[in-house]
């Protein structure tokens, strides 16, 4: 037996951006605050949107940080109380729309960011995003993250309420995302397949969905980052992003989430960078306890398991990523508290191997 809930209207399509007013059909009571990105405003993406909402949207929030803030999120819920907007638009990548997300909560509920993480039974107002990046899949997910600097961790909150009304992708937004971005979410596409494959909340909709979020990303990643073939593999990208999105949505990540958080909160590796360095380590010692990892591998014209990996850890070094703890300037010696924080993180029991910490520390230190 197996659930699915995915209440997410999606759009997806190039130039939708430039009919709004078809697009929010239903919301044509509502004002608006949006949040966006620095891209989103650099690229008069924001100006597209504000010219054809018009006096609907009565406030902006820009300046999300990368890793967003409980600062940034109360920063958003204070626009929404000073202006009695109703209703929210986070348009940017995973940080703009996961900070959206929560501060649509706050505002609802009256609640600060922090308060918004630790309550149990939450509402939201209308929520919409408009991703221009491809990666996070934030767009279509029930969960986000959001930083506090106080206890200096990365706070994963999920639930039926994270999920957006209406997510409206547009792979044009995502043409001229810079190539550090494309290479550092595009990875993250195929950590969340890998995650929600290796996982124990699997099913058949959430390993299909995976499944070929690898397919796309595996096809077109390379070539998308070396600038060639925008708009069909930016459309692959997009794609294969709202794909995995639903596929992590019923899952949830797994081991290589659980260790990322540190890497980025302690040392400042990005969030897809952080989650691709071990990710390959937990399909392989997955794959030992689960033969469906290696059907997988052979679906996508792999001859094994670790064929699979050393293709993936070939496109890493492709895109410029880091693959060693050496080469993210790591010294070893934090192999253990990296560890002992993992085994805290609620998405490693998803893992379809447990390992205790000794176990864990003696994985890492093969990277
Ligand atoms: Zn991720």
């Amino acid at each position: 037996m197996f659930k699915l809930f995915h209440p997410v209207n999606i759009k997806f399509g190039e130039g939708l951006i430039g009919d709004l007013e078809t697009l929010l059909e239903g919301y044509e009571g509502y004002n608006f605050v949006i949040v966006a990105g620095n891209s989103a405003k650099q690229n008069c993406i924001l100006r597209v949107i504000e010219s054809q909402l018009d006096n609907r949207v009565l406030g902006t929030v820009v300046g999300i940080e990368e890793n967003p803030t409980m600062e940034n999120v109360d920063t958003i819920i204070e626009m929404m109380n000073n202006t009695n907007a109703d209703a929210l638009i986070g348009i940017g990548g995973g940080s703009v729309m996961d900070a959206t997300k929560v501060a649509s909560i706050g505002a609802a509920m009256g609640l600060s960011a922090r308060k918004v993480i630790s309550e149990k039974s939450r509402t939201r107002v209308p929520l919409i995003l408009i991703p221009t990046t491809s990666g996070s899949s934030s767009e279509v997910t029930n969960s986000a993250v959001i930083s506090d600097h106080t206890i200096g961790k990365k706070l994963p909150t999920n639930g039926p309420e994270v999920f957006a009304d209406l997510a409206i992708i547009d792979p044009e937004l995502t043409y001229t995302c810079p190539k550090g971005v494309t290479a550092i979410s595009g990875i993250d596409i195929m950590c969340h397949a890998f995650d929600a494959i290796g996982n124990v909340k699997h099913n058949p909709y959430s390993d299909t969905l995976a499944t070929e979020a690898l397919r796309l990303a595996f096809k077109h990643l390379k070539s998308v980052y070396d600038g060639e073939n925008n708009r069909e593999g930016r459309h692959a990208l997009s794609l294969a992003t709202m794909l995995v999105g639903q596929a992590f949505s019923q899952t949830g990540t797994s081991g290589s989430h659980a260790v990322s958080y540190y890497l980025t909160s302690e040392f400042g590796v990005p969030h897809g960078e952080a989650c691709a360095l071990t990710v390959d380590l937990w399909y392989k010692i997955n794959s030992e306890e689960d033969p469906r990892l290696e059907e997988i591998a052979k679906s996508l014209g792999f001859l094994s398991v670790d064929e699979m990996l050393d293709a993936f850890n070939e496109l890493k070094k492709s895109i410029g990523l880091r693959t060693t703890f050496d080469a993210l300037g790591i010294d070893k010696k934090h192999l253990a508290a990296i560890a002992e924080d993992a085994l805290l993180q609620a998405n490693m029991k998803n893992n379809i191997v447990q390992l205790n910490e000794a176990e864990l520390v003696e994985l890492l230190n093969r990277k």
